[in-house]
């Protein structure tokens, strides 16, 4: 899960950073309103925007009223004052998923996070089923017909992004965006030794990862 976060606070920011991280997320920051619009317009493959209202050079509800305005559907969480009950109705209504009035813990925050990400994933919970597989989010755990599977961070990071799109082709480019901060390298060869592993581990019974050549690759749905 790859997570942008626009905040000019630098110590909020580091908090974020360090508890987004640690729950295994890609994250990158941005510390004004304008940079936020750049990030968000070059396409990069976030999954949810962290967004704080008051940001320098452009307003978060601008950078808001910009990203719904080209249709994007990316969620968005607001960071607000504790007094901004107006701003935060204008963010709303913008098109934000969910806020968070100053000061927050960074337990909920984590906690609206995995809400917010969950979004189409057709689950309420915070377990995400495919079959006889089961990938418990909060935990970062996933069990094969009951069975713990052991999976380093990165096959964790990639199960978590197929399994968002059951059914769909993913191309190695977009999981490379989806797993990657900036500045941060992982070479397409790269992902099909982690794609390779995950397959030994996962590969037991209807659970499928189907390479499309030269294209990417699909967790195939499971027939009911
Ligand atoms: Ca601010």
């Amino acid at each position: 899960m790859r997570i942008l976060i626009a905040e000019d606070d630098q110590v909020l920011a580091d908090g974020l950073l360090r508890s987004l991280r640690s729950s295994g997320a890609a994250v990158d920051h941005v510390a004004n309103g304008s940079e936020a619009d750049t990030a968000l317009i070059t396409g990069h493959e976030f999954d949810l925007l962290i967004l704080d209202l008051g940001l320098p050079k452009l307003h978060g509800l601008e950078v808001l009223r910009k990203l719904r305005g080209r249709g994007s559907a990316l969620p968005v969480l607001i960071l607000t004052a504790a007094d901004g009950i107006e701003e935060r109705v204008k963010g709303l209504d913008l098109g934000a998923d969910d806020y968070m009035a100053k000061p927050f813990s960074l337990q909920e925050l984590e906690a609206r996070v995995r809400a917010l990400t969950r979004r189409g994933m057709g689950g309420t919970s915070h377990t995400i089923r495919h079959g006889p597989l089961v990938y418990d989010q909060a935990g970062r755990v996933a069990t094969l017909n009951d069975r713990m599977v052991e999976l380093s961070a990165r096959e964790l990071g990639l199960l978590e992004v197929l399994l968002q799109r059951v059914g769909r082709l993913v191309s190695k480019e977009q999981l490379v965006e989806h797993l990657c901060e900036w500045g941060e390298e992982v070479s397409n060869n790269a992902i099909e030794v982690y794609i390779h592993r995950l397959r030994k581990k996962i590969e037991k019974g209807p659970v499928r990862i189907a390479t499309v050549r030269g294209l990417g690759y699909c967790l195939e749905k499971i027939p009911h």
